[in-house]
């Protein structure tokens, strides 16, 4: 490893977020090292996109290379019932009539190498296997940070910005203190991946299919990937899916007695791996910037995946703060002011997202809705798809507020 002369940034992990606002900077000519951990690939869940990740891959330069992958394409998403009633699909080209509205189900293994070589095509300096101990700070402006190598050395790097795009490992919400956890969506997660599972044909093979539990504790994931594999997974309240229950395996194939209609689509085929879990809490910093730092992705926060939003903001925050940092460079201003000048707008976006996923779970439903506002549906889908940062959209919200009241967001 070897860092001669500062950067102007420094990004603290490789996933899509650090990916994303590390190209962005180096197309604006900047230098950025960025520091992952481990080696590439590496395993990483999160593997059904929504379709506005393409403007930003667009802007990345990945739109090519996404269209000749082998990734599975994707159309729709469907929802079943507790009662194993299925919807019409929600189509999304129906809504916009782009290749924009086509997206894919990503192994995220591949996905992510494909970032970062992207990222390093780009001009970014990459450096795996080395992971960031601590951010230096000299007084309340970051300066750089302090590395480990493989070898165990230790040194100092110093930049002009850092960059915390560390997942869930969230390095400076830790250090600060600043995780805001959702009490209303204090969840946990279950899953593993199915060869030769049943699949929909044509334009429905790709599609996401969201399955309620017969009791309505949860819902079940049914990703369709490349290679015959499906990934399927139960998300439900973290006490019910964890306390008291015998061992991860067995308690997911209670909640496939629990959802029918998933047991059905894998009894003849083969599981490849063991049941993962997670406790998948959604959980958000209090504040996106300080001077000389910024946090994107999951290290500034995490939704429940019931909508399959994580990698788009992670994307999307990516692209928003390198738009800022980039400025802000030009201009010589490193602080909070500017380069958190974005977190508002986004928080806002994150909020039209929670606000769907907790009416999920809050058994509101959709198809009522659409059925009593039918001109909602374009503006239902729009969100779904990740078109979140459009105010008009709030219109929306209104009737659903005229149909009941709902619950206010924790924080
Ligand atoms: P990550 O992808 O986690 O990348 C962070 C990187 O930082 C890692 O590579 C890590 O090794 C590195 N790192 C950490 N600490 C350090 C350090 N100290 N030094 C150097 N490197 C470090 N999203 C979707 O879009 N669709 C889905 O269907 C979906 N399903 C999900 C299901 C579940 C159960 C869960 C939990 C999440 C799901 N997500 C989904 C969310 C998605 O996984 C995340 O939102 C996404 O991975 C965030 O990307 P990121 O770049 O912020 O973080």
């Amino acid at each position: 490893m070897s860092v001669d002369q500062s950067p102007h940034v420094i990004v603290i992990g490789g996933g899509p977020a650090g990916a994303t606002v590390s190209t962005l900077l180096a197309q604006q000519g900047y230098q950025v090292e960025l520091f992952e951990r481990e080696r590439f690939p590496r395993y990483h869940i999160g593997e059904s996109l929504i379709p506005e990740t393409y403007w930003v891959l667009e802007r990345l330069g990945m739109l090519d290379k996404m269209k000749s992958s082998p990734f599975i394409q994707k159309h729709s998403v469907q929802f079943v019932s507790p009662s194993g009633k299925h919807s019409a699909p929600f189509y999304f080209h129906d809504n916009k009539p782009h290749e924009c509205s086509q997206t894919w189900q990503i192994r995220r293994s591949e996905f992510d190498v494909m970032m970062l070589k992207n990222a390093e095509e780009q001009g970014v300096v990459v450096h795996e296997g080395v992971r960031v101990l601590d951010v230096l700070f000299e007084g309340d402006q970051a300066v750089g940070v302090q590395i480990k190598d493989e070898t165990g050395s230790v040194k100092e790097v110093r930049a002009s910005v850092v960059v915390d795009a560390s997942g869930q490992s969230s390095m400076l919400i830790n250090k600060f203190k600043l995780r805001v956890p959702d009490a209303d969506l204090n969840k946990g997660a279950l899953w593993t991946y199915f060869k030769g599972a049943y699949r929909d044909q044509g334009k429905d093979e790709g599609a996401t299919i969201v399955l309620s539990l017969r009791d309505k504790q949860g819902w079940f994931w049914y990703i369709p990937m490349q290679d015959d594999i499906v990934s399927v997974g139960v998300v439900a309240e973290f006490d019910y899916l964890f306390k008291g229950r015998a061992n991860h395996k067995t308690t997911f194939a209670e909640e496939m007695e629990n959802c029918l209609t998933v047991k059905e689509r894998v009894s003849n085929a083969e599981q490849v791996a063991p049941v993962k879990a997670t406790k998948d809490y959604t959980y958000r910093a209090s504040q996106a910037a300080g001077d000389g730092w910024v946090l994107v992705g999951d290290a500034f926060g995490f939704l429940d995946p019931l909508y399959s939003s994580g990698v788009m903001l992670a994307l999307k925050s990516g692209e928003l703060a390198a738009d800022a940092i980039g400025e802000g460079l030009q201009k010589g201003d490193f602080s909070r002011a500017q380069i958190g000048k974005w977190e508002d707008g986004f928080v806002e976006g994150m909020n039209r997202m929670r606000r769907l996923v907790c009416e999920y779970y809050d058994g509101f439903n959709f198809g009522e809705f659409i059925r009593r506002f039918p001109h909602h549906r374009g503006s239902v889908t729009d969100l779904l798809i990740g078109d979140l940062f459009n105010k008009e959209l709030d219109q929306v919200f209104e009737d659903i507020d005229s149909m009941r009241v709902t619950k206010a967001p924790s924080e």
